[in-house]
């Protein structure tokens, strides 16, 4: 998937999941959030040496890549955990940003892989397992009916 369709997903995903939370919970800034997920929306492809993110951290990409692959450990539930732990690590050490940020960078890179689950390729979302996991229509009919869908649900929800 490229960056584009990764940025619009993102911001619909991250925009869908505060408005939802909002409507039941305490009020975080969507703002924030969506700032926190612009800055990680692209990380998983790190693991690709001529993606956008991978071609500019030439040396960590080629290392994660040939050790792992593409779409593996990074596109998987096991290394959204490693990252969220890193980020509240850096973030508690050295970066003290808002919990409104850090809620936006982790779900700027969940969106990253659910993105890439609507991809014919699919991604290894239970990696070490080989399972892939895609949702995947050659019609891109279907995908217009699911948007279609999906918008509906949220006007209805949320009442616009
Ligand atoms: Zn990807």
């Amino acid at each position: 998937m490229n960056i584009k369709n990764h940025f619009i997903f993102s911001i619909f995903f991250v925009f869908f999941l505060v408005k939802l939370y909002n409507s039941f919970f305490h009020k975080i800034d969507l703002l924030h959030v969506i700032c926190g997920s612009l800055i990680t929306f692209l990380i998983p492809d790190i693991d690709h040496p001529n993606s956008y993110i991978g071609y500019r951290l030439k040396y960590i990409s080629i290392i994660i890549y040939n050790i792992f692959g593409h779409r593996n450990i990074t596109h998987s539930i096991f290394g959204l955990i490693i990252f969220l732990l890193f980020l509240i690590y850096i973030n508690n050490l050295y970066l003290n940003w808002d919990i409104d940020v850090i809620i936006g960078m982790f779900l700027g890179y969940l969106s990253h892989i659910i993105a890439d689950i609507f991809t014919s390729h699919g991604v290894k979302l239970f990696w070490p397992f080989k399972i892939r996991i895609r949702f995947f229509f050659k019609n891109k009919f279907f995908y217009i009916i699911f948007i279609l869908f999906s918008l509906f649900f949220i006007f209805k929800l949320f009442k616009f």
